[in-house]
């Protein structure tokens, strides 16, 4: 692997940066594999993957070989997810940040395909997650790991960050995990290196104020706002940290790191403003730089003062949704098309200004749709971390389990109707089962392809 010489000359004076051995790991090929659980999704699987705890996430594990996760039911049930243990670096971040979790209003902006968008769900648990992608494409595979990993006070924008002033929602919390040119994932991506030139640094650091301009007026007073990327450049990092702390808006915050997690402390030249830089030849990860800040004037955003009218069920629909859920009341319940879905009482509001003004691609957790008195059951719901005790249930075991991943026919011991289909615990689905065959409901589009 040939790494560009013009980064090799542009990382010389950056502090932490060794040229020969971060040359060696580059060389090595050596790849290091880490999952991070889901705290509201245990299964027996996922907990006993063998591997060292990743210091600076208590849910990363690093494991000492790479399984086949396609493979493993748990991980289509939202068990863990797979991600590079420098990224969960956010979590000491907000833990030092934001010790109290309740009630916060959390942005993830750049957020596909999820990786840190399902550590803030489950940071804050019972707080409001907005996880915004602004291309097309890239937010249906969001939607798709947010849907797994099953936290219910979840709302998946498909916007461009400029949108945002006009939304009528303020945040506590707003996450940029920037576009950037990705020299921190060369070890992983060797293909990405074509594509890496100082121009395209530049083009990605005007990039980042861009995105970092039209958020900030949505951050509240006091709010927490973090800047991260995969890129060595300074350009990218800690002369953006300077850029923004050059409007006077924000207050630089220091994250206390032990020595030996190998993470390197640098300022920036300008403010002196704390940042972190993550190097694979110092730590097992990949490359990473993030930076905390809080902000010390009020949110701008003023919003359209738009509220959309969500369609709401009628009093009898809603009686058969909580019968069919046997919910607390706390749940509002709406509907989009024909589908009922639900979000928790209290982001009843949120919800609704970010449907007058935003594009949202999944909000709360889908029921099912009305036929008669029959619900027709979402797959949604059997991946919500809500209590499906009430339902019936088969179990199965992994042979059995990658069939209905695969949609093919099944053939269980099942009660008459819709079942939820186990695996270790957790479910995987549903199936109906009839007098002479058993319909397999996994969604075609996320079904496994692979043999
Ligand atoms: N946070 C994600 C995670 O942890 O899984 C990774 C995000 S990736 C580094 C950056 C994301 O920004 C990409 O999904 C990309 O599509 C999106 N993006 C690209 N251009 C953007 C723009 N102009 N504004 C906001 N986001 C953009």
């Amino acid at each position: 692997m040939t790494l560009p010489p013009d980064l090799i000359q542009s990382l010389q004076s950056v502090k932490g940066f060794r040229e020969s051995s971060f040359k060696g790991v580059h060389e090595s090929g050596e790849q290091v594999t880490a999952i991070r659980l889901n705290p509201a999704k245990k299964s027996s699987t996922s907990h006993s993957f063998i591997g060292q705890p990743i210091p600076w996430c208590p849910l990363g594990i690093y494991l000492d070989e790479r399984p086949s996760f396609t493979l493993d039911p748990s991980f289509h049930a939202g068990a863990y997810y797979v991600q590079d243990a420098s990224s969960m670096f956010l979590w000491e971040v907000i833990a030092q940040s934001v010790p109290d979790p309740q009630n916060k209003k959390v942005l993830d902006l750049c957020a596909a395909p999820g990786g840190k968008s399902t550590l803030l769900a489950s940071y804050f648990r019972d707080g409001l997650l907005v996880s915004n992608e602004v291309i097309k494409s890239r937010a249906s595979i969001l939607v798709e790991n947010l849907t797994k990993w099953g936290n219910s006070n979840v709302i998946v924008t498909n916007n461009d960050p400029a949108h945002f002033t006009q939304a009528g929602i303020t945040f506590d919390v707003i996450v940029v995990d920037a576009p950037c040119s990705g020299s921190g994932l060369f070890r992983k991506d060797p293909d990405a290196i074509a594509e890496w030139s100082l121009d395209h640094v530049q083009h990605c650091s005007l990039r980042q104020q861009r995105i970092l301009n039209d958020i900030i007026p949505s951050l509240n007073e006091n709010g927490l706002l973090i800047y991260a990327t995969c890129s060595y450049s300074q350009e990218e990092d800690e002369m953006i940290v300077d850029w923004l702390m050059s409007s006077g808006e924000f207050e630089a915050l220091a994250v206390n790191i032990p020595k030996d997690w190998n993470i390197v402390e640098t300022f920036s030249e300008k403010n002196n403003a704390p940042c972190y830089r993550f190097y694979p030849d110092q730590l097992k990860g990949e490359g990473f730089f993030i930076a905390a800040f809080r902000k010390k004037s009020p949110a701008t955003a003023v919003g359209k003062g738009k509220s959309a009218s969500l369609k709401l069920p009628q009093k009898q629909e809603l009686e058969q949704v909580r019968a069919f859920l046997s919910i607390a009341e706390s749940f509002f319940v709406f509907k989009q098309g024909d589908q009922f879905r639900f979000i928790d009482e209290k982001w009843h509001h949120d919800l609704q200004q970010l449907a007058s003004n935003l594009y949202i691609r999944k909000a709360g957790v889908g029921v099912g749709e009305l036929k008669g008195k029959d619900m027709i059951p979402a797959h949604e719901l059997t991946m919500s971390t809500l209590p499906l005790h009430h339902f019936n249930q088969v179990s199965v075991n992994t042979e059995e389990a990658l069939k209905y991943l695969r949609r093919q026919d099944l053939y269980l011991d099942s009660s008459k109707g819709w079942n939820l289909v186990m695996y270790e615990s957790l479910p995987l689905g549903w199936i109906k089962s009839l007098p002479n065959r058993i319909n397999n409901y996994y969604p075609q589009e996320w079904r496994i392809l692979k043999q």
